[in-house]
């Protein structure tokens, strides 16, 4: 059922050359379900010689042409959705249900960055001169690194390499290790739909080996990386260091203030449901929850009613709304982080606990009254734990919404029409849902700001990061 994944470079599928191969372990089971062929240099070398007569070829083809074909390889991927989701949650453990969504959500954001295509304009600007044509024109930025994690195995991917193709970029695409079988799935799909060799190529291997060695090279423009704030810091220092372009989508620790008028059904479920889904491992995952005092207890019991509803099992199971965490060094580093909480005197409402000792199983947890001091409440969780604490005033949860470095998303729940402009203004974030969960969709900015990174993967200003401006002068 689950296939060992290949490279693919040049537009074949093919082995790493020195025959390696790394393990891929499904974590509601434990077993090892196939494996994920481990590229070294040679393969990398491969990768650029290929990306580079690809590239030759992409760029001249028409942004038409490059549509029609990204459009194909949006409806392969609808054609193959329930078969790419079981991969998926094979080596993910996310719910079916929620794979399934993200591999159709892929084939939107292709079809939008077919459409951004299109619309790569360039303008020309009135010249002094009579007879002179000044003219900015856009062109693809090049060769493109790309490095995408495994929480979201296709999505994470689909965002960085559907915006480069669309602008005529060829692309090395460092996949995830753990979970590389639905991420190749995205990549046979362009592959099927005819583009050309060497426009997109996918490798595995150590990631540490392979951005220190593409970000470097010559033939590389672009570095565009989803990941850990630590590991994004260090790789943009590299790109800066070799002048390379780069995207950071880093981590998130998102603020979710409950405001006293607050629809407070809604906060609770909607919230619960976000918190909790793909076991917390989601850069814009709710994860501090502030509480307006006065309706603290009212929320926490429609909260946690809503939490006690999560039905923790397989993502292959019937039913199932939570599946196991996505590897077992998730598992220590939650139960270190709510040993650390309880140690500075947080309290446990709800879980706690790993399930079972057979798959990466973790009680869907919360967290509250909490000090600042604890370590969770200042690094990215990553995992089924939600951390409530209660505020007196908007300039409290304010402060507190922007205490941290991070930047990437914020949640808040208000009727005061005054508040909920207030809030816009001033929480430090890249990106504000307010009194409903709306964020990541194709046609909408995805991005952070302070450590959580910079560059914009969703919307309108996708595109630009994979379009280099030149200016032209000419006279007759
Ligand atoms: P990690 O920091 O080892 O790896 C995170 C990601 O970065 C992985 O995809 C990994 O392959 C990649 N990576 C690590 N070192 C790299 C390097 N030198 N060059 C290129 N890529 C590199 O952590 P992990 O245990 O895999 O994940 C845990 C942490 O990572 C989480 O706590 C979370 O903060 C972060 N993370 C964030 C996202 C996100 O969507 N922003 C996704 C996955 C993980």
């Amino acid at each position: 059922m689950y296939k060992d994944v290949l490279l693919h470079i040049g537009g074949e599928w093919i082995a790493a050359q020195s025959g390696r191969t790394l393990d891929v372990i499904n974590p509601a089971t434990e077993d090892v379900i196939g494996t994920a062929a481990h590229a070294a240099l040679a393969d990398l070398d491969a990768a650029i010689a290929a990306a580079e007569q690809g590239f030759t070829i992409w760029r001249a083809t028409s942004a038409y042409a490059r549509a029609a074909l990204m459009r194909k390889a949006a409806t392969l991927i609808r054609e193959r959705a329930d078969a790419i989701a079981r991969i998926m949650t094979m080596e993910e453990g996310k719910p079916l249900i929620e794979a399934k969504g993200e591999t159709m959500l892929a084939a939107d954001v292709i079809d939008w960055f077919a459409e951004e295509a299109r619309r790569t304009y360039g303008r020309v600007i009135p010249a002094r001169a009579e007879g002179v044509y000044q003219l900015v024109v856009k062109e693809p930025v090049g060769i493109v690194a790309a490095f995408t994690p495994w929480n979201f195995p296709i999505n994470q991917a689909v965002r960085k390499v559907s915006a480069a193709l669309a602008a005529g970029c060829a692309v090395i695409l460092k996949g995830p290790e753990e979970t590389p079988g639905s991420c190749a799935e995205l990549v046979r799909a362009f592959a099927d739909a005819g583009l050309p060799a060497g426009a997109l190529n996918l490798v595995f291997g150590v990631p540490a080996e392979i951005s220190e060695y593409l970000i470097p090279h010559r033939a590389i423009r672009k570095i565009s990386f989803t990941g850990s704030t630590a590991v994004g810091k260090h790789l943009a220092a590299l790109a800066g260091a070799h002048m390379k372009r780069a995207t950071m989508e880093l981590g998130g620790h998102a603020p979710a203030i409950v405001f006293a008028d607050a629809d407070l059904d809604a906060a609770a479920l909607i919230l619960a449901a976000n918190k909790f889904r793909n076991a917390g491992q989601v850069c814009v995952a709710p994860t501090r929850f502030l509480v307006q005092d006065s309706v603290y207890d009212r929320f926490m019991e429609r909260f946690l009613g809503a939490v006690a509803q999560i039905k923790v099992g397989s993502g292959l199971a019937e039913g199932t709304t939570m599946g196991p965490v996505a590897n077992e060094r998730r598992i220590p580093a939650i139960e270190g982080f709510i040993a650390d909480a309880q140690k500075h005197g947080a309290k446990i409402a709800a879980g706690g606990k790993r399930i079972g000792n057979k798959g990466y199983f973790f009680e869907p947890t919360v967290l509250t009254d909490i000090p600042i001091t604890a370590r969770v409440m200042n690094e990215e969780p990553f995992g089924p734990l939600a951390l409530v604490n209660r505020f007196a005033t908007f300039d409290d949860a304010i402060a507190e919404a922007n205490r941290l470095d991070y930047g990437l998303a914020a949640y808040a729940y208000s009727r005061s029409a005054k508040t909920v402009t207030a809030l816009g203004h001033r929480i430090e974030s890249g990106m504000i849902s307010i009194n409903h969960h709306g964020l990541a969709l194709p046609e909408t900015p995805f991005g952070g700001m302070k450590d959580s990174g910079y560059g914009w993967e969703g919307g309108a200003e996708a595109i630009d990061a994979y379009l280099a401006t030149k200016f032209v002068t000419q006279a007759s």
